[in-house]
């Protein structure tokens, strides 16, 4: 991965950079993200508030109810549909958004390192069995 990294829809009326390692990079199995990306997971790579940042174009939001709290907010490309992000670009909570990996312009580098809401996988969706997995959220980390 090359620091800035770039990506966008399938329309290219959205075009994002990034400016920042990921935090985080994980597969989520839950039914939303089984609904909003139409497969068995979301691939996420969770980046540090501030760092994410439009290029080109405008998402349009749409929001989920959340286990953990309020809502949880996915951009989409109001043009193609295409689904884009999870979070937050202002201020406040979360302190980090997330991207779909398949959105990058180079999504080879995506390395998920654990799989959560397994709880709500299908049998077809197949798993790397070398990286954790939880039922739901994982839990807190220490930091
Ligand atoms: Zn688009
Ligand atoms: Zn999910």
């Amino acid at each position: 991965m090359k620091i800035p990294f770039t990506g966008g829809c399938s329309c290219g009326a959205i075009r994002y950079e990034c400016t920042a390692e990921p935090i985080m990079m994980f597969k989520c199995h839950c039914r939303d993200c089984q609904h909003v990306t139409g497969s068995g997971f979301a691939p996420a790579v969770l980046l540090p508030l501030g760092a994410l940042r439009l290029t080109r174009g405008q998402l349009r939001y749409h929001f989920t109810s959340s286990m953990a709290r309020g809502k949880h907010k996915r951009g989409f490309c109001p043009e193609c549909g295409s689904r884009m992000t999870r979070g937050e670009f202002e201020e406040g909570e979360p302190q980090f958004v997330g991207i779909l990996a398949s959105t990058l312009d180079d999504p080879s580098w995506f390395r998920p390192q654990m799989d959560i809401f397994v709880s709500d996988a299908q049998p077809w969706d197949q798993m790397d069995p070398a990286i954790p997995k939880f039922a739901q959220y994982p839990p807190p980390t220490k930091e």
